[in-house]
């Protein structure tokens, strides 16, 4: 694909769930939770400096095959991904979410760009 990517000029947009080789597929990453997307930036960024919690929630299970870094803590998130046909009002992601506030049911957090370079879905992060 990479080979196709350079002889052909192309653009890919890889849709997976093993974050592992998405990064090392991806000059960008973008990350959607029920059909909305929380996060967007370089692959380095979403990464390795993951903002929105869903985002750290999913990059903190990526398995480290590296013995010397196998201290970084998980993030298991509670509770069931709720329907997208009924998502919860404000940020559909605050029935799971670890950091949720009542504020987070009154509206949908806009992208706001944030000290990592990506654009994030949540006013309560960096
Ligand atoms: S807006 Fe609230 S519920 Fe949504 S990700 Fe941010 S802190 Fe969590």
């Amino acid at each position: 694909m990479e080979d196709l990517q350079k002889e052909f000029g192309m653009s890919y947009l890889f849709i997976a769930h093993d974050l592992s080789v998405v990064y090392h597929i991806s000059q960008r990453i973008a990350v959607m939770y029920l059909g909305s997307m929380v996060e967007i930036g370089s692959a380095d960024a979403v990464y390795f400096e993951p903002t929105h919690p869903y985002s750290r929630a999913l990059i903190s299970s990526v398995p480290e095959p590296d013995p010397t870094r196998r201290n970084k803590k998980r993030i298991v998130l509670q509770g069931d991904i709720p329907t997208p046909l009924n998502k919860p009002s404000g940020c559909a992601f605050r029935t799971r979410c670890p950091m949720a506030q009542q504020s987070c049911a009154e509206a949908v957090p806009q992208t706001v760009l944030k000290n990592s370079g990506a654009l994030v879905a949540c006013p309560h992060v960096g």
